[in-house]
């Protein structure tokens, strides 16, 4: 299962138990089922929890341990109460781009 975290609580989710695909599609922000104004609404498959101390993949999705993410991920980071998964993921895609920047490893 591929969980991530909600741009509008914070929180994590199912990518299977909401409308992440559908949005990610359109290009619109991930929210959890709670924060999705078409369904408004907590699924209820597992409790509502923040993202805070999830591990962030390249792809933006959390694990609640690193070595939980296949061999073929990259971590990019750990969701603080200040950086978000998204911010993990564009800060690791920035020092990619950019091999003089800010080390990876000093956003943990
Ligand atoms: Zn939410």
């Amino acid at each position: 299962m591929s969980l991530f975290q909600c741009t509008d609580c914070g929180g994590v989710d199912n990518t299977a138990l909401c409308h992440y695909w559908q949005r990610q599609h359109e290009r619109l922000p991930a929210l959890c089922s709670a924060c999705d104004p078409a369904i408004r609404a907590w699924h209820g498959h597992f409790p509502q929890k923040s993202a805070v101390g999830y591990w962030v993949d390249a792809g933006g999705h959390l694990w609640q341990r690193p070595e939980q993410a296949p061999v073929t991920y990259t971590i990019v980071g750990q969701v603080t109460a200040t950086d978000t998964a998204s911010v993990l993921v564009a800060r690791w895609k920035a020092h990619r781009g950019h091999p003089q920047g800010e080390d990876v490893d000093d956003a943990l």
